[in-house]
């Protein structure tokens, strides 16, 4: 589904952002022949990190670049752009978003002046909008009163399944998912180097965050086993890493979850006793673990109460 143009909410009415060349370029490593991965730290956001907790990337074909993820803020995303200027001249033409979180997209406003097509998930956009009141508090209470003026562009090249885009000589596939992490969830596969940008589908190192489904992000993980890739860059953990193998930390981890908390179910326990018991065996695998795993265990419990 194509729209003829993006739309900007919240659009900068203060001030104008940086120019691209103004912005001290953000440190990428090159993870196979012509694509690039930003490596996220493993924090929360901050003005000192500017909201760069995610592996954001681009791939450069013959003709164009596409950015894939564009950072937490529009200071990361111009940062990003910084890094692209410093690898080619060439039309930044494409920012897809993995899903609809802030560390991925809050960058996006960035590319804007490039005249970059923005594209996402075709849920994306209800799912950022009806968060947008939250995510801008949270944006606003790190960068800020009024810093999140400028910062979501919310994509208007809907992706319901997969689709291929041409980058000249080099072909990106774009495929939806159901909902596993979010129900806005894409990956993206570069079909000339076999890399497996998998977004948040994928986390490695830190905790992941279910904001969807547990079972729908465990169905999701067989059905990537099947994506041939020879590595995947993970929305978060390292910028590259073998592939499938890279499934197998967090598929332990949800399947414990499950397991556990069906049995706590079945016993009658509480959410309670499922966030003060269940998941701890994995603590010492997971940074952030203590921030992120009751929320997943209240989420999980909440969906399994109705099997
Ligand atoms: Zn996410």
């Amino acid at each position: 589904m194509r729209a003829p143009a993006f739309i900007v909410i919240l659009l900068a009415a203060l001030g104008s952002p940086a120019r691209a060349e103004e912005a001290q370029p953000l440190p990428v490593e090159e993870v196979a022949p012509g694509v690039y991965v930003h490596h996220g730290l493993h924090e929360e956001a901050t003005v000192a990190n500017q909201g760069g907790i995610a592996n954001i990337g681009f791939v450069i074909g013959d003709a164009a670049v596409a950015v894939i993820d564009s950072g937490g803020s529009p200071m990361e995303g111009r940062a990003l752009l910084a890094a692209i200027r410093q690898m080619t001249q060439l039309p930044v033409r494409y920012v897809i978003d993995t899903h609809f979180h802030p560390d991925h997209v809050l960058g996006n406003a960035a590319f804007v002046a490039e005249g970059a097509e923005f594209i996402a998930h075709k849920n994306l956009p209800m799912g950022l909008m009806a968060r947008r009141d939250s995510y801008v508090a949270m944006y606003e209470a790190v960068f800020g009163p009024g810093s999140a003026q400028d910062a979501l562009v919310v994509p208007s090249h809907l992706v319901g399944d997969r689709e291929t885009i041409d980058l000249g000589q080099r072909v990106l596939e774009i495929r939806a998912f159901p909902t596993a992490h979010t129900d806005s969830d894409l990956v993206v596969i570069d079909q000339t180097s076999q890399t497996l940008f998998a977004g948040d589908l994928v986390f490695l190192e830190r905790t992941p965050a279910i904001d969807g489904s547990i079972l729908g992000w465990l169905k999701a993980i067989e059905a990537l086993r099947a994506v041939p890739a020879a590595r995947v860059v993970p929305g978060h953990g390292p910028v590259s890493a073998p592939w499938p193998a890279a499934l197998d930390p967090e598929q332990a981890y949800f399947e414990l979850l499950v397991r556990d908390i069906r049995k706590l179910l079945a016993e009658g326990g509480s959410l309670q006793q499922a966030t003060d018991r269940i998941g701890f065996s994995e603590s010492a695998k997971w940074q952030l673990f203590d921030s992120y795993n009751a929320r997943n265990v209240t989420a999980a419990y909440t969906e399994l109460e109705w099997e």
